[in-house]
């Protein structure tokens, strides 16, 4: 069965960008996804996370525009299995025979043996905490194409990143770190956006912002994992949600923000 289309948007939906060397960016409705240029091969690239439900072709579309008519997907990496990081994954794979890698902690997730909890509509104010509930929450399986990510921290095709565990949001989410740039790709450990209200999440205004506080059961472990990032002096944010952050070391501000969740 597949997901409704939700009904969530913004005003970048659709909207390609260049979000660091080698990594373009897509907004799909209200969440991003990146594709990782594959070395040496100008056609090919990684999918890190799969959108919202029903947006294969506007991923897949993207793709075409960016890496050309012969372009080539080698694999797709989750930073976790929520609605919105997943909802076109099982279109994109009957195109694309590849290799799904996500954390182990996460597996139950997409293989149809777990549901994420439900969701927490009054942990904070805004319109999307309220319509939470309507989300999405229950596992998908495509266990066909899914497997662990190696426990070293390589990354699969992709020499020059690591992976970091930053669970919280949920308990296997990982972030991409590559050394080149100091870029990080946060998934929803860290993003740039109110995610709770409606109006900011439509005009995509820039904020550094904790996770999606609605779907994110364990607030002090989710802090510890932004302290975790912080340490990696990154230096361009590509989040999972809102409009990515570069430019500067932003140890500091990422210090600040894991400060005051645990404070909540
Ligand atoms: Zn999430």
């Amino acid at each position: 069965m597949s997901d409704p289309y939700m009904p969530l948007t913004s005003v970048r939906s659709g909207i390609g960008f260049e979000a660091a060397k080698g990594v373009h960016g897509l907004t799909v409705q209200i969440a991003n996804v990146y594709f990782i240029q594959y070395p040496s091969e100008p056609h090919s690239f990684i999918l890190i996370d799969a959108g919202m439900p029903q947006s294969a072709g506007m991923i897949l579309n993207e793709a075409k525009q960016r890496f050309g008519d012969d372009y080539h997907l080698k694999a797709i990496i989750l930073t976790h299995g929520h609605f919105d990081h997943i909802g076109a994954i099982e279109e994109i794979l009957e195109h694309w025979d590849v290799p799904v890698y996500i954390h182990s902690r996460e597996m139950p997730f997409v293989t149809g043996k777990e549901d994420y909890p439900p969701a927490r509509p009054d942990s904070k104010s805004g319109l999307v905490a309220k319509l939470s509930p309507l989300f999405p929450r229950h596992s998908i399986d495509i266990s066909s194409h899914v497997q662990a990510l190696p426990e070293d921290g390589t990354v699969p095709f992709l020499d020059e990143w690591i992976w970091i565990t930053t669970p919280g949001h949920t308990p296997g989410h990982i972030s991409l770190f590559r050394e080149d740039g100091h870029v990080l790709v946060a998934g929803d450990a860290v993003i740039t956006v109110e995610q709770e209200k409606m109006a900011d999440v439509f005009i995509q205004k820039q904020e550094l912002h904790g996770p999606p506080a609605y779907f994110t059961p364990d607030t002090e472990t989710a802090a510890e994992s932004i302290q975790r990032l912080a340490e990696l002096e990154p230096g361009a944010l590509l989040t999972g949600h809102g409009i990515p952050m570069t430019g500067r070391n932003f140890r500091s501000d990422l210090m600040e923000l894991a400060n005051h969740i645990s404070s909540l």
